[in-house]
């Protein structure tokens, strides 16, 4: 049983290495490009605790991904 869970931790670190290693060699994203910025007004709602926010800015062309509060994605508030 101790062999087991020797074996289980020693998996474990192995996979949590090599995750942290192709975390940090992926870098960070890209810069979003400032000059395609256009005006939206598209008002999201935290169903969790009744959060609202109103994104006023995003990139010409994009799907605008829903924010995230209480480690839940926003809904849109239309
Ligand atoms: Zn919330």
């Amino acid at each position: 049983m101790i062999v087991f869970v020797a074996v289980l931790i020693g998996l474990s670190i192995v996979a949590l290495t090599v995750w942290s290693a192709r975390f940090i060699a992926a870098g960070p994203p890209a810069e979003p490009d400032l000059s395609r910025v256009e005006d939206v007004d598209v008002p999201y709602l935290c169903t969790v605790c009744g959060l609202s926010l109103t994104v006023s800015e995003a990139q010409i062309g994009e799907e605008i991904e829903p924010p995230r509060h209480c480690r839940e994605d926003m809904v849109r508030a239309i």
